[in-house]
């Protein structure tokens, strides 16, 4: 019998979880207020300034053995289950959700977990035959103007993993969402899309925003600029009715 792949020092079977919530509507992209479980886990391979989960990576602020805890695969399964998971969607995000797809904790979550599972993802690792076999649709969102302003771009920007996931989306199982606060922002999404060939149609432009009311002004700030160049606006409708 093979022993199972380890997960970074964690125990066999397990897997760092941050938090896990639900029924809650999907806030963002084009599956916006879809019933959504969401499971997000410890570890990120980028920094970006303004991330909204510090908690999972920034180990400077954080003891991520306390706010990212092991837990086993059953554990997971059972706590999305009671968070809503099946009936709508189940929500692998972070963090970055694909740094743990090679461990046998990982496949295993994906064969128990029920329902229609989306993962949301930093474009820096491609997904595996494991993971593609089973997630119906990636989130995928490079990271370019603030949010890439900590980590050099050969690290933001992955020639390999954004082809990857080029091709998902041209088969209708992906799309990208760049989060860009200003109109500069929006152009420089706009050369990554010409520079690694991303469908236009399969963009999503997210206004940088961490409440309501910013999301509004940065939005008001690019919406025809983002029209004109052929992509679509994100939402962020968490924010907009104050729920999580
Ligand atoms: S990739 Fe996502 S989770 Fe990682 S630092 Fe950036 S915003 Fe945060």
């Amino acid at each position: 019998m093979t022993n199972p792949k380890s997960t970074g020092g964690l125990p066999a079977g397990s897997l760092p979880v941050q938090e896990i919530f639900g029924p809650v509507p999907q806030g963002e992209g084009p599956f916006m207020g879809r019933r959504a479980c969401f499971v997000r886990f410890g570890r990120c391979n980028l920094h970006c300034p303004p991330c909204d989960s510090k908690a999972t990576w920034d180990n400077s602020r954080y003891d991520l053995r306390e706010t990212c805890p092991p837990r086993t695969v059953e554990d997971i399964v059972q706590a999305a289950a009671a968070h809503g998971a099946g009936p709508g969607l189940t929500i692998l995000t972070g963090g970055e959700p694909l740094m743990w797809q090679r461990s046998t904790a990982w496949a295993q979550l994906l064969e128990e977990l029920p329902g229609e599972i989306h993962v949301e993802t930093n474009a820096t690792i491609a997904p595996n035959p494991v993971t593609t076999r089973r997630v119906a649709h990636f989130s995928v969102s490079p990271k370019i103007g603030r949010m890439g302003a900590a980590d050099p771009q050969k690290k933001r920007l992955v020639p390999t993993a954004l082809s990857a996931f080029a091709d998902l989306a041209q088969q209708g199982q992906a799309v990208f969402k760049f989060v860009a606060g200003d109109i500069g922002e929006v152009d420089e999404a706009a050369q990554v899309v010409r520079a690694f060939q991303l469908p236009q149609a399969r963009v999503w432009i997210m206004p940088l925003g961490d409440d309501a009311a910013s999301w509004a002004t940065a939005g008001a700030d690019i919406a025809d600029h983002v029209m004109h160049l052929g992509f679509n606006l994100s939402g962020r409708l968490h924010l907009t009715l104050g729920v999580r």
